[in-house]
């Protein structure tokens, strides 16, 4: 039994210890002193991680729910001590809840773990929900007090940590097998690696600042993701999530065996079914293909497939995965001769980044890709190494409220709360205070507080009147509005004078517009 209260104790002295050195003391002491079954959620808990890494769960909250101290104290037996295990049992619990009355199951859940936790317990689960520790512990740090705590060579840790892109295994990794264990974690054909994943940006400004002014873009196709691996003569490919999709694609297990070199290898990229007029196919159409066993040969013949490749995680037997994305690329050109590549462009400036993007979308692909030439492969890993850029679309909300401007814009009413009609009323979906000229600050401010309902201090509420066409680059689900939806980076377009708030868009109509992005992007791939 493993007390979740020596955990939040580490929490309190890591934060009060602002040394390195002493940090990663403590932390190699506790991980050295646990069970082998608890390193894994110890860790994935103390880099502010519900779960591990390479495990798809969420948590889908914000924060735990605020318990009474006179329940606690109300409640006459004492509480038996939290254990990690009970933690990680509840984090299981709130991710698998769903379906009507989820909210209510999560909430209930969570607060049975509040009511037996010390204020000092709640806090670091707080923390670990919220996905930020404050405890100075990076994933760096983390790794050499794994290699400190279980006597492995940190270069081999760290190998380990890139091919499998999750600390938490890397930990139980290196307490059960040590060393010889880690060093054989590294990729090699037959064992799916988790594909690497990109962040949205808003703008190609972001992406080269954010990769120190040199990107490289790709085109990004809207099929589905694939990795294949060779070794001699066997073949596997894989989805997304990790299905092994080989015996639905031989036409690609033939690609593969006839234009791709022949040593082992294994290889990042997404795959296109096209229509007669070489058109690309939908989601839906394509899944057809990856789920097909049996008449196999039909559909091959039906629906053809085109690869992209864009990525090449080892060739010639030797892992790349930490190797910068500048020489996996080399690598890729070698073992595919150059064919099957996704079309790409370096770029050092963002007008030479938005012609590439008109390319991609004037070919009919969805957006690009920007990536880090000097980035390792992070399997599992989302950061700003990969970015995806796609167009906005968007849709008309209505304002309901606004907050007052504050630094340039005080003054103004000027961040505005959008949301869209949910039946008779209106649902939020976001704010945004970008998009308008000064003039139509102004404007808009004046208009606003004729319309005002109530003034409370910050926020004025004010009819829903006003129509705005709003582009967004992704619609997310978020448990801040009671709508359940968000718009990710929305900015005002145009003002919809023209447009009465009962014309505007409604929640359903976005609800299908988020089903709709996985309409083309599987999600259950
Ligand atoms: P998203 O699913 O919107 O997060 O976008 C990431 C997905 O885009 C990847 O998982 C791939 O399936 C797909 N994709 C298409 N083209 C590329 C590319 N050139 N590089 C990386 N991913 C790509």
């Amino acid at each position: 039994m493993v007390e979740f209260g020596r955990l939040a104790d580490l929490c309190r002295r890591l934060r009060a210890s602002p040394g390195r050195l002493v940090k990663l003391g403590l932390l190699a002491d506790y991980l050295r002193a646990l069970p082998a079954d608890a390193v894994g959620t110890a860790v994935a808990f103390l880099t502010a991680r519900a779960f591990p890494a390479s495990d798809p769960r969420v948590l889908g909250v914000r924060g735990l729910p605020d318990v009474q101290r006179s329940a606690v104290a109300a409640n006459a037996a004492p509480a038996p001590l939290l254990t990690l295990g009970d933690v990680a049992a509840a984090f299981a619990a709130v991710a698998v809840a769903g379906g009507a009355g989820a909210r209510r199951t999560r909430d209930e859940l969570l607060r049975g773990l509040a009511a037996r936790a010390s204020e000092e317990e709640r806090e670091t689960l707080q923390r670990i929900i919220a996905g930020e520790m404050r405890t100075g512990v990076s994933n760096g740090l983390m790794l050499e007090a794994i290699t400190r705590a279980f006597g492995a060579p940190l270069e081999t840790t760290r190998r380990a940590a890139q091919s499998l892109g999750d600390l938490s295994e890397v930990a139980t990794l290196a307490v059960r097998g040590g060393a010889a264990a880690l060093a054989a974690s590294s990729a090699r054909p037959g064992v799916p690696l988790l594909p690497m994943l990109a962040q949205i940006a808003e703008d190609f400004e972001e992406v080269l600042e954010a990769q120190g002014g040199t990107s490289a873009l790709e085109y990004k196709y809207d099929g589905a993701r694939i990795q294949l691996h060779r070794d001699g003569e066997r073949i596997w490919i894989w989805t997304r999530r990790l299905s092994d999709v080989t015996a639905s694609l031989p036409d690609v297990v033939e690609t593969a065996r006839r234009e791709l070199g022949a040593a082992p290898f294994i290889l990042d990229g997404e795959v296109l079914a096209l229509d007669a007029a070489g058109r690309p196919l939908p989601f839906q159409e394509l899944m057809r293909r990856f789920r097909r066993v049996h008449e196999v040969e039909r559909l091959v013949r039906e629906m053809p497939l085109t690869l992209h490749f864009f990525d090449c995680l080892m060739a010639d037997g030797h892992s790349l995965v930490g190797e910068p994305y500048a020489r996996r690329w080399e690598a890729l050109a070698a073992v595919t001769g150059g064919r099957h590549l996704a079309e790409r462009a370096i770029v050092t400036s963002p007008a030479e980044a938005r012609d590439f993007l008109a390319r991609a979308l004037a070919a009919g692909h969805e957006g690009v890709m920007a990536k880090d030439l000097r980035s390792a492969y992070e399997p599992g890993g989302r950061g700003k190494r990969w970015f995806k850029l796609k167009t906005a679309q968007t849709v008309d909300c209505v304002i309901v409220a606004v907050d007052r401007g504050s630094g340039r814009r005080s003054g103004w009413l000027s961040n505005y709360h959008l949301a869209v009609r949910d039946g008779d009323a209106f649902a939020d979906v976001g704010k945004t205070f970008k998009g308008l000229t000064d003039q139509q600050f102004v404007a808009m401010t004046e208009r606003l507080w004729a319309l005002a309902t109530s003034d409370e201090g910050y926020t004025v509420r004010v009819r829903p009147e006003v129509v705005v066409e709003v582009a967004y680059n992704e619609i997310q689900k978020s448990p801040t509005y009671r709508s359940g939806m968000a718009l990710r980076f929305a900015r005002i377009t145009r003002i919809r004078d023209d447009k009465a708030p009962e014309q505007a868009t409604t929640l359903d109509e976005l609800r299908a517009l988020y089903e709709r992005q996985f309409a083309t992007k599987g999600r259950s791939v």
